[in-house]
């Protein structure tokens, strides 16, 4: 079975992978609990990893009633259910993000990489618009927005598949690491100043973790 299906230079981002990818984060999420509590207890109030591991906790338990959808429909629900699940300031922001990803899948499709790039965009637009937040402001952002850029770029230059997804590893990587010396302007972090300095954002590392277990699977397909 084709999951992430490709054909010559095709590829579909259909409704058994997005049910594989929510199984494989919830997994990725619980193998980083004490390092993403810890983060977020540093310069934060300590919920960030709760409130992520209910909203997967919560979508991997939709499987049934999620797997007769197409992806865009998948999606919208994911964003329903996570924007009510999640909680905190996290909650909407990754709520928003499927829901406008969910948007741009059915208008385009999600049958070509830069099909999938643009859904992808189309989300992190989201993030920043309800967030009022762009890169440098110590968030998931400085992960999302790099990943973004360089997704829509390499898949118009029609990259190699696992190679685009190796890049996209490496771009959340250093997107995350560099929220360690960044004062944050945004969120809970902001009222730190610069004690926040020297702490990486735990929004910033579950987002690199959930990119880096994506990039894995779509890689392998
Ligand atoms: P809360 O801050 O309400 O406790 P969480 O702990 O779940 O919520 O999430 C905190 C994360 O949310 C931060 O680490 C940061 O990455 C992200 N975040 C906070 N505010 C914003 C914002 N305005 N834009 C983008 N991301 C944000
Ligand atoms: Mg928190």
């Amino acid at each position: 079975m084709y999951l992430f299906e490709q054909e010559a230079e095709s590829i579909s981002m259909n409704t058994d992978f997005i049910l594989l990818a929510t199984r494989a984060v919830n997994q990725a999420i619980l193998a980083n609990e004490s390092e993403i509590e810890s983060l977020d207890r540093e310069i934060g109030d300590g919920d960030h990893f709760i409130n992520i591991k209910r909203g997967c906790a919560t979508i991997v338990a939709m499987h049934d009633e999620l797997a007769g959808l197409a992806p865009d429909a998948a999606l919208q629900k994911i964003g329903m259910k996570l924007l009510s699940t999640i909680g905190g300031a996290s909650g909407p922001l990754i709520g928003s993000f499927f829901m406008a990803m969910a948007k741009a899948v059915k208008e385009q499709g999600a049958e070509t990489l830069p099909q999938i790039a643009s859904s992808f965009a189309a989300g992190v637009e989201a993030i920043k618009h309800r967030g009022k937040a762009d890169v440098g402001e110590k968030t998931m952002l400085d992960v999302l927005i790099p990943v973004s850029h360089t997704f829509s770029r390499l898949a118009a230059e029609g990259f190699e598949r696992a190679e685009l997804f190796e890049v996209l590893k490496r771009e959340a990587e250093q997107g995350m690491l560099s929220t360690r010396d960044m004062v944050a302007t945004k969120g809970r972090a902001a009222f730190l100043g610069a004690r926040a300095i020297g702490h990486i954002d735990p929004g910033a590392r579950t987002s690199q973790v959930i990119i880096s277990t994506i990039c894995d699977l779509a890689a392998a397909k």
